[in-house]
C-alpha cells in the first residue's frame, strides 16, 4: 500500500492536541519551534534532553527530524505563499506539481493564500517508528504554516501530489475555521481534496466516537486499522456534502465556522453547541445527526 493511502495524522502539536512536554523550561524551544527556528530550537532541546521522565521525548523527535533538514536544506520560493525546504534541489516537475496542488485545493477551498505555507521534505532517517506522524503533518507555526512530507513520499510524483494535497487542506481548514473544525469534517475534507478513493467502512460510528477514532494508537495492528476506518467514514461523510451542494458547498461550510453573529458565539462559547452544528445548520440545513444518518444510508 503506497504510502498517500495510510491514515496520517492531523497537526500533532496545534492547541486543541494539548502542549504535551511543555513544561517551564521546554517553553522556549517550544516557543522557537513555532517560530520555525530550529537552529535555535533543537540547541535548547539538545540541552534539555527528553525531559523529566521522557516526558518531551515527543517534541524532541518532532524538533530533531525538522532541524536536521534545515542543517542541509535548500531554501526555494515556489510562489509568494509558498517556499520550500530539502536537501535535495528542487526540480522543475515536483516545484509545478506541488504548487498546482495547492492551488487546486485552494481553488476549490475558496482560500486566497492569506497565510503562507512552507513544505518540508523531511530525511529518510525521520520514516521511522520513532516519529509520531510518518505520513506528513501540518503545523499552525507563526511566519507560516508548514507541512512536512516523509522522504518516500516525496520521491514518488504522485504521492507527493496527493500528500500536498491533503496537508495544504489543513493549512486552509485551520486558518478559516479557526482550528473550530471537527477532526472527522477536517480528515474528510482532506482526503476529498487529495482524492483518495472510497473504500468500506466496517463500523459507522457516532461523531464524538469517530473524532476519538483518530487518536487510536497507530503502532498496532487495531489501532491503526481504527484509525483508517475513521478516514474512510469522514471521507464518505464529506462526499455526501459534496453531492448535496458540490464544491461551493465545502467552500461555504469552512468559512461558516467563523461567519457568526453574536448569538451564534453566545451558543458556541457559553452554550457549548458544536461550532459544526451551526456551521451544518447555515449551509446545509442540517446538524451532524441527520448528516451521518443520511451518509451512511
Ligand atoms: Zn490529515
Amino acid at each position: 500500500m503506497p504510502s498517500s493511502e495510510q491514515p496520517r495524522p492531523n497537526p500533532p502539536f496545534t492547541a486543541r492536541y494539548g502542549t504535551v512536554g511543555q513544561s517551564g523550561e521546554w517553553h522556549e524551544a517550544i516557543e522557537a519551534y513555532y517560530r520555525d527556528a530550529m537552529p535555535q530550537a533543537y540547541a535548547m532541546a539538545s540541552a534539555l534532553g527528553a525531559g523529566y521522565g521522557g516526558s518531551a521525548l515527543r517534541w524532541y523527535r518532532m524538533i530533531e527530524a525538522e532541524a536536521r533538514v534545515r542543517e542541509i536544506a535548500q531554501i526555494t520560493a515556489i510562489a509568494p505563499w509558498l517556499s520550500f525546504e530539502a536537501a535535495e534541489e528542487l526540480d522543475d516537475e515536483r516545484r509545478e506539481l506541488m504548487r498546482e496542488a495547492c492551488e487546486r485545493v485552494a481553488g476549490t477551498l475558496g482560500w486566497n493564500f492569506e497565510m503562507p505555507a512552507r513544505i518540508a521534505v523531511l530525511l529518510p532517517e525521520s520514516d521511522a517508528p520513532w516519529h509520531e506522524a510518518r505520513y506528513g503533518y501540518c503545523v499552525d507555526k507563526y511566519p507560516y504554516d508548514k507541512i512536512c512530507v516523509p522522504h518516500a513520499a516525496y520521491a514518488d510524483p504522485a504521492t507527493l501530489a496527493r500528500v500536498v494535497a491533503h496537508e495544504y487542506t489543513h493549512v486552509i481548514t485551520l486558518n478559516l475555521t479557526q482550528a473550530r473544525i471537527p477532526h472527522w469534517l477536517d480528515e474528510g475534507l482532506a482526503m476529498t481534496m487529495e482524492g483518495a478513493p472510497p473504500r468500506p467502512v466496517e463500523t459507522w460510528l457516532e461523531p464524538t466516537a469517530l473524532n476519538a477514532a483518530f487518536e487510536a494508537d497507530r503502532r498496532e495492528a487495531t489501532g491503526l486499522a481504527r484509525s483508517g476506518h475513521a478516514y474512510s467514514q469522514a471521507a464518505q461523510l464529506v462526499r455526501h456534502l459534496r453531492r448535496l451542494k458540490g464544491d461551493a458547498g465545502l467552500a461555504k461550510l469552512v468559512r461558516a465556522f467563523t461567519n457568526n453573529s453574536v448569538w451564534d458565539e453566545i451558543k458556541i462559547n457559553l452554550l457549548g453547541e458544536p461550532s459544526v452544528e451551526e456551521a451544518l445548520h447555515e449551509v446545509y440545513g442540517l446538524g451532524q445527526r441527520e448528516l451521518f444518518a443520511a451518509a451512511q444510508a
